[in-house]
């Protein structure tokens, strides 16, 4: 019913989950794209979160954990969920548990996309963002039809203020202190399901159907 998107900034999860869900009826939630949209409409929520997401920090765990969990309450998980993003620290694995025991969800598995640093760092390097729609593009693995604008709904392309070099080595930092340990966590519980991330976007989503099942 709801499978988490494990990995670091960069390994493809987002590309990924919209993979998924254009093949399937799942919906993604993807944390990121939820703040940086409360950023782009100057809410209270983007005001909150502002300076934590352009220095490449997280965000508070209660603070984010409300924010998806109101989320997911109200849309109901109709034929599952992906969460792209959450969790990425210990207590928010500890509050996602609660939230899926308190709601009667269940947790698929987790997969991980697991990848190494000098991909990672040339992913980055050439990432393009829809500000319109979320759809992610890559300056050459994976360009856009016409330069600069979204395939999907027309948006000039732009990169994200996160993805500038010293907000990456920070984002990769953060992500081996905070998320990494999530990887052990989950494995414990037997939820783990482990992909090599380093192919392209469709090979790595041949692997991704093959455990999910679809
Ligand atoms: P992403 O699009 O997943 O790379 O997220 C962009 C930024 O949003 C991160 O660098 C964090 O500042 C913030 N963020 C997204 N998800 C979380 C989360 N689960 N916990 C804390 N901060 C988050």
């Amino acid at each position: 019913m709801v499978w988490v998107l494990l990995g670091a900034p960069g390994c493809g999860k987002g590309t990924q989950a919209n993979m998924l869900m254009a093949q399937s009826d799942m919906k993604s939630y993807s944390t990121g794209e939820m703040l940086r949209k409360a950023v782009a409409e100057g809410s209270e929520l983007g005001s909150q979160v502002k300076s934590y997401m352009e220095s490449g920090g997280l965000v508070p765990d209660e603070l984010i954990a409300n924010v998806l969990a109101a989320r997911l309450e109200q849309d109901g998980i109709g034929s599952g969920v992906l969460l792209d993003g959450f969790p990425r620290t210990l207590p928010q694995a500890q509050l996602l548990d609660n939230m899926l025991s308190k709601n009667g969800w269940t947790l698929s598995g987790v997969l991980y996309f697991d990848t190494d640093e000098a991909l990672i760092l040339q992913r980055l390097g050439g990432r393009l963002s829809c500000p319109g729609c979320g759809a992610g593009y890559h300056a050459t693995s994976m360009p856009p039809v016409k330069a600069g604008v979204c395939d999907k709904c027309s948006a000039d392309l732009i990169t994200r203020k996160d993805d500038t070099p010293e907000a990456i080595q920070n984002r990769l930092r953060v992500y081996a202190e905070s998320t990494e340990p999530l990887v052990a966590y989950y494995q414990q519980q037997g939820a783990l399901k482990n992909i090599d991330a380093s192919g392209n976007a469709d090979e790595v989503f041949a692997k991704v159907k093959a455990v999910i099942g679809l």
